[in-house]
């Protein structure tokens, strides 16, 4: 069974467009969505990733919503599907920042087929 895990150097969940992410949407509240608001930069990218290197330079104090292992459990497809549920999401992401064939994409299925 495959396991999901957050490879380095990716960060393409940090770019925010929560048209795109409905599901996410609805389990923000009006705090959450002022914070990544201010989060937020012009192109989208959160201000907080280290874009050269793609890492949360905040990332022992990021947000909830931040915290895939925390944050996950409020979505009911995760408690119905677990780890796929995850790892489909980051291919989603990965795919629509970097693309199918990335560098990040393959490294992520390497990780997950891993576990
Ligand atoms: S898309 Fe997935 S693997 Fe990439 S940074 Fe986000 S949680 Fe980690
Ligand atoms: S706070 Fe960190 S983990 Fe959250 S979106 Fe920004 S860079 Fe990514």
């Amino acid at each position: 069974m495959k396991s999901w895990s957050c490879i380095e150097n990716c960060g393409a969940c940090c770019k925010f467009d929560l048209h795109d992410r409905e599901g996410v949407m609805n389990k923000l509240n009006r705090s959450d969505l002022i914070l990544i608001e201010s989060m937020t930069c012009k192109d989208g990218w959160c201000k907080y990733l280290d874009r050269k290197n793609k890492r949360c330079t905040i990332y022992e104090s990021r947000p909830h919503f931040c915290q895939v292992d925390k944050f996950s459990s409020s979505f009911k497809d995760y408690l119905k599907y677990g780890d796929k549920f995850l790892i489909d999401c980051c291919k989603q992401h990965i795919s629509s920042i970097y693309g199918k064939k990335s560098k990040q994409m393959q490294i992520f299925k390497i990780t997950t087929s891993n576990k």
